[in-house]
């Protein structure tokens, strides 16, 4: 517990270490000693799962929960042969000249006719390695779009892909996003790769090395879901990134709530003050986007402009935003 108390300092930042408790109980939930140690896990994944309780006793419904993500990733390993992944793609709308300027690609899931969220599926993607595959493949088929854009004259699109932590830090991580601009013969600067802070805990002299030789080559670094982190500030300074995402639960009440409105605007103060172009995600109402707009916020992204749309919608979208706007 001593210990514990401790934070560890970095280069990054000052962290803390949490500690949290799972345990079950014999004869009541089992007497098998496997099945006990089974319990206790499933408890402790409760319990860390938990902001604010660290400690957690079994329960049976943790136990289905455990056995519904097992099912889950067993159906992941084949989702790329039965071609069950697909893509859909939100505008990113440029607010000074009033043009789409981005597009952010986001992953679904097709399985027996049901429809799974990425935020299901893609923590177990990421528990079971499974990411790597199904991050490539999502990498392949977002340049493929995003060079069938510049093919029909968006020649300045920024196509983004999300990238999740266990994704980055694999050692073939770079080479794949090569192998895939190559593969789709796209510019390395119509591709942002979205990174969230999570992929700083780790390895920080490695992360930075790949971030460096990936801004170098020319593609755009974006920090997702910014604020929302453990993070220290002091890393942004030292970060070859270009924009942060603003994440949208400052954006969604941000017409109600003054500290919402304060934080939104100190990110995009500081952001403005770094050099670095600013994006709000999660703009669904006009008030959002006076607000943006007042303080001068480089781009949005939401249901206000367009919901995430299949690419044939897509194209059609950007051809009458662009008929609009000339
Ligand atoms: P994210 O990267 O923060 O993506 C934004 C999420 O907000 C998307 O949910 C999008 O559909 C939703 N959204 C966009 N505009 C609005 C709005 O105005 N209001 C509200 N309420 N929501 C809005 P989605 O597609 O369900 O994705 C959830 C999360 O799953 C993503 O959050 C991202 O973390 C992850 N994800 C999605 N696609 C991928 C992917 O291709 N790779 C990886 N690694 N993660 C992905
Ligand atoms: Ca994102
Ligand atoms: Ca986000």
């Amino acid at each position: 517990m001593q210990v514990a108390q401790r934070s560890i300092v970095t280069s990054f930042g000052e962290f803390f270490v949490e500690l949290d408790f799972g345990y079950c109980l014999s004869p009541e939930h089992s007497i098998e000693r496997g099945c006990l140690l089974k319990h206790a896990h499933a408890a402790l994944d409760e319990a860390s799962k938990n902001e604010h309780q660290h400690f957690s006793l079994f329960e049976m419904s943790y136990a289905n929960k455990i056995e519904h993500s097992a099912n889950l990733i067993d159906k992941l390993r084949q989702v790329i042969e039965k071609d069950e992944l697909f893509l859909v793609f939100q505008p990113q709308l440029h607010l000074a000249s009033n043009r789409i300027t981005g597009i952010e690609t986001l992953v679904r899931w097709k399985h027996e006719n049901e429809i799974i969220s990425p935020a299901d599926f893609i923590p177990l993607a990421e528990q079971s390695g499974l990411i790597v595959p199904i991050g490539e493949w999502i990498l392949n088929q977002a340049c493929l779009i995003a060079k069938q854009l510049v093919e029909l004259g968006y020649i300045d699109i920024v196509v983004a892909v999300n990238v999740s932590p266990r994704q980055f830090s694999h050692p073939s991580f770079s080479a794949s996003v090569h192998q895939a601009l190559r593969h789709a013969g796209l510019s390395p600067r119509n591709l942002e790769l979205e990174i969230t802070e999570g992929v700083f805990m780790h390895n920080e002299a490695g992360t930075l090395e790949v971030l460096h030789e990936l801004k170098s080559s020319g593609i755009s670094l974006s920090i997702d879901d910014f604020g929302t982190g453990y993070s220290s500030l002091s890393y942004l300074k030292r970060l070859p990134i270009d924009k942060l995402k603003i994440d949208q639960s400052f954006i969604r009440d941000c017409h109600n709530n003054e500290e919402d409105r304060v934080i939104v605007r100190t990110i995009v103060e500081l952001g403005k003050s770094l050099g670095l172009s600013l994006i709000a995600e999660g703009v669904e109402e006009s008030v959002h986007v006076d607000f943006l707009k007042s303080l001068q916020c480089d781009e949005i992204q939401g249901y206000w402009y367009s919901k995430p749309v299949e690419a044939a919608q897509l194209f059609e979208f950007m051809k009458k935003a662009s008929a609009k706007a000339s």
